[in-house]
């Protein structure tokens, strides 16, 4: 016997929320099954907290637009509930003549995905917005912001949680088996329980391959392999040298060593990328030679001694090192063929951004089975 319930949630990150949310306001009765005791324990706490603009993505990829959605959602949103936000704007730099080419890319990317405000600015022009920065060249994008990520979730959470949805933590979901009248989930913890959900959305981050794969009935071939990416950070001692986010041209498999500042004015530099085999978030001091070097290209009055080991966040990738950047999987019923299934693979960069338009995306393919 299980208890039955119309639609379990797995895993309350950004984007869990961000679906529970959603689930609850089109009027479903939502249980959302989480691993650890809080809310955003992984990866959505583990970010550069950038909403970012679209710039990056191919056209027509479901990155560039639901994060290009999800961006005019999240600042509305924000200002609508008092969620602390920052329209800061980021300046993405050439550091020689030979990146000016790349830079001309950038822009004509991203205003294939929608997103025509990317601006050129002469090293002058942009040395006199922030003083301390060396560059050939920039582009500058007005609508790249920063965000509470806690903030956020937070309010997530509580529509959800006014629309009825319920969260319960310390709720590992171990596996699962398709049944004729829904999907049959194992659920561990301290009173390990069996619940039957009519719906089912896979929002496990890091995790959700491990479920998918646990999912008798699911098949196989659908679950795409993980690779972990890792992200390191260091934080910047004393006050950040830029009022606007510098990032330099991206490199293969993250955006490259930027700085973001957060809401409290507190300056960090990453993500680096570091390709691991399993989930371990402590930064290498060591790794700190290489920041020197990077942020010098665009910074070059960081001072030794200046950058602190902070912290690590891992991309759930779905290629390995050196495979070409895979798109956000959002896979339903017309994909894998489990009725009321709803699986999310990848959901690295720019995934904060996008998770009102993934949870939107999630609720269109499941509303055939509501
Ligand atoms: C280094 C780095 C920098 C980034 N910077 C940005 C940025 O600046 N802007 C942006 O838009 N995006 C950014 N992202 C991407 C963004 O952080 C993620 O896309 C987003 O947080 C993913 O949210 P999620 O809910 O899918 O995953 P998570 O936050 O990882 O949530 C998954 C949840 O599932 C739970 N879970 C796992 N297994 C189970 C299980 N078996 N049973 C129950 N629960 C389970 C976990 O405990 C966790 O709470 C960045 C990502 C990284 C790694």
């Amino acid at each position: 016997m299980s208890d039955r319930i119309e639609c379990a949630v797995i895993g309350a990150g950004v984007v869990g929320l961000a679906v529970a949310r959603a689930l609850a306001l089109a009027g479903r009765e939502v249980v959302v099954l989480e691993a650890a005791d809080a809310i955003g324990t992984e990866t959505s706490s583990r970010n550069s907290e950038v909403v970012h603009a679209g710039i990056y993505y191919p056209p027509g990829s479901l990155k560039a637009r639901l994060c290009v959605e999800g961006k005019h959602f999240i600042y509305r949103y924000c200002a609508e509930r008092g969620i602390r936000h920052r329209r800061c704007t980021k300046l993405i730099v050439a550091t020689s003549p030979e990146q000016m080419a790349s830079l001309e890319k950038i822009r004509a990317q991203a205003r294939a995905n929608g997103v025509d405000d990317l601006e050129y600015m002469s090293a002058a022009e942009a040395q006199r917005l922030e003083p301390q920065l060396a560059c050939v060249g920039a582009l500058v994008s007005p609508s790249t912001g920063i965000v509470d990520s806690h903030a956020l979730m937070l309010a997530y959470q509580g529509e959800a949680e006014d629309c009825g949805a319920m969260i319960a933590f310390l709720s590992p979901v171990l596996g699962g088996a398709v049944r004729n009248d829904g999907i049959e989930l194992e659920v561990g913890g301290a009173d390990p329980t069996r619940l039957k959900a009519g719906l089912v959305v896979n929002a496990a981050g890091l995790g959700a391959q491990a479920i998918a794969g646990r999912i008798a009935g699911l098949p196989s071939a659908t679950v795409p392999p993980l690779h972990y990416a890792k992200g390191n950070y260091f934080s910047l001692v004393g006050r950040a040298p830029f009022s606007r986010l510098v990032y330099p041209v991206p490199e293969p498999g993250g955006l490259g060593v930027h700085i973001s500042i957060d809401l409290a004015g507190q300056a960090r530099f990453g993500p680096d990328v570091e390709w691991i085999k399993g989930l371990d978030y402590d930064v290498d001091p060591r790794r700190a030679d290489k920041f020197y070097a990077e942020v010098r290209k665009y910074w070059p009055g960081l001072k030794d001694g200046a950058l602190q080991p902070a912290y690590a966040g891992i991309r759930p990738k779905l290629g390995p090192a050196g495979a070409p950047a895979a798109d956000f999987v959002v896979q339903g019923p017309d994909d894998h063929g489990v009725p009321g299934l709803v699986n999310l693979f990848g959901i690295e960069s720019p995934g904060l951004t996008a998770s009102p338009a993934i949870a939107d995306l999630v609720v269109e393919k499941l509303r055939p089975c509501f």
